[in-house]
């Protein structure tokens, strides 16, 4: 279905970390950093709104124990976890899936989101659009 249904069926090798019988987890092939890991489910799933509860819930449980053992047994102080959801986001590979990017001090990684005020009263409209 796609290239990382492809990875989960073995047809394409990768590093492998950790998998079940619900998630795979394995290295990127270009890293943003060493130990730049990839925890997806095992089906197919678009992204956030398409993946089931109980596979996402073994998501969340695989990235936790990456964390882990990123910390653990490569000394990585912190990383981030991020999730692109869909194209406009900046999703290239189609197939639900969480990057752990582990960081270390001074690596040059900027992480910069460009945050902004709200102007008055649009809080209050969002929250009113988003609750009726
Ligand atoms: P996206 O931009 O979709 O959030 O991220 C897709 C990620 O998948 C990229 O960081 C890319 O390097 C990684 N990737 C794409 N194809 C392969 C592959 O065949 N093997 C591995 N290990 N990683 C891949
Ligand atoms: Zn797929």
């Amino acid at each position: 279905m796609c290239i990382f249904c492809d990875i989960v069926e073995g047809k394409i090798p990768v590093q492998k970390i950790f998998e079940n019988d619900l998630v795979l987890v394995f290295l990127d092939h270009r890293p943003i950093n060493t130990g730049h890991a990839l925890v997806i489910p095992k089906t197919h799933y678009a992204n956030l709104e398409e993946v089931s509860e109980e596979a996402l819930i073994a998501v969340a449980l695989a990235i936790k124990k990456i964390g882990g053992l990123l910390k653990t047994k490569l000394a990585v102080p912190g990383y981030n976890v991020c999730e692109n959801n869909d194209g406009i986001a900046g999703q290239e590979v189609p197939h639900l899936h969480f990057h752990v990017i582990p960081r270390q001090e001074n690596d040059g990684i900027s992480h910069q989101w460009p945050h902004r005020e709200y102007n008055p009263g649009e809080a209050e409209e969002i929250i009113k659009k988003l609750l009726t």
